[in-house]
């Protein structure tokens, strides 16, 4: 392992330690039901939370590290019971640096359902570029729910899935982009299913949909600033 590699390592485990305070404090997850990984970059290395051990006592010494087939490389702790499916969704989309997993329940109620969530909102067309897909029904273990999400997720805009009767994955480039859809997938879960339970929500156009995502993903937010030419 180079000392490059392991001074990442040592910034991602305190990174999503962090991260994971986020999924308690948008009240994502009950007991120890949710997970975020980050993969390792310039290496076949992920970092994930362990498994079973609850969101208070996850500190940076807590997190372990595996390689992209789950098996642990470094740390104390036996790594998540969902480490295949982030391990996997590494392996087959080499652009995704983080990857998160939840079971909040409203974006959960939409899973049990097995019913995608349509775009009704101008912040769920900013963040998800139109509906949040269902993927398939997948029994936890092997490959089959990493599956399930790389066949959902690939060429969607969208960077959550909702796997049906279990619960939401999202991605992102880094841990923090995937948290962030975590939060926002649960966010807009909750809306859709408010307004569906008051009436019949009213369909966008595909072109506003379309207008808001790329506004939102290349213009939105603080850009870097051109230094001022004197
Ligand atoms: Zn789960």
């Amino acid at each position: 392992m180079t000392i490059e590699v392991s001074r990442q390592i040592r910034e991602l485990r305190e990174t999503v330690a962090r991260l994971h305070s986020e999924l308690t404090r948008y009240q994502l997850v009950a007991w120890t039901a949710g997970n975020v990984s980050a993969r390792v970059p310039g290496s076949d290395l992920m970092v994930i939370k362990p498994s079973g051990v609850s969101y208070d006592d996850l500190t940076a010494d807590t997190i372990v590290v595996c390689d992209l087939d789950g098996v642990l490389v470094e740390g104390d702790l036996a790594p998540s019971s969902d480490t295949a499916a982030h391990a996997y969704v590494y392996r087959a989309m080499p652009e995704v640096g983080g990857v998160v997993h939840t079971h909040s329940s409203y974006a959960t109620a939409w899973a049990a359902r097995g019913e995608s969530i349509p775009c009704h909102l101008t912040a769920q067309a900013d963040e998800f570029g139109g509906e949040i897909p269902i993927g398939p029904f997948a029994l936890i273990g092997g490959d089959d729910i990493g599956k399930g999400i790389v066949a959902t997720l690939a060429g969607h805009r969208s960077p959550a899935v909702l796997m049906r009767n279990h619960g939401v994955f999202t991605i992102g480039r880094d841990a923090r982009a995937a948290v962030k859809a975590a939060v926002m997938c649960e966010d807009v879960a909750r809306t859709a299913h408010l307004a569906r339970a008051l009436g019949q929500p009213v369909p966008m156009a595909q072109a506003d949909i379309d207008a808001l995502y790329h506004r939102y993903q290349n213009v939105y937010g603080q850009q870097p600033v051109a230094p001022a030419s004197s």
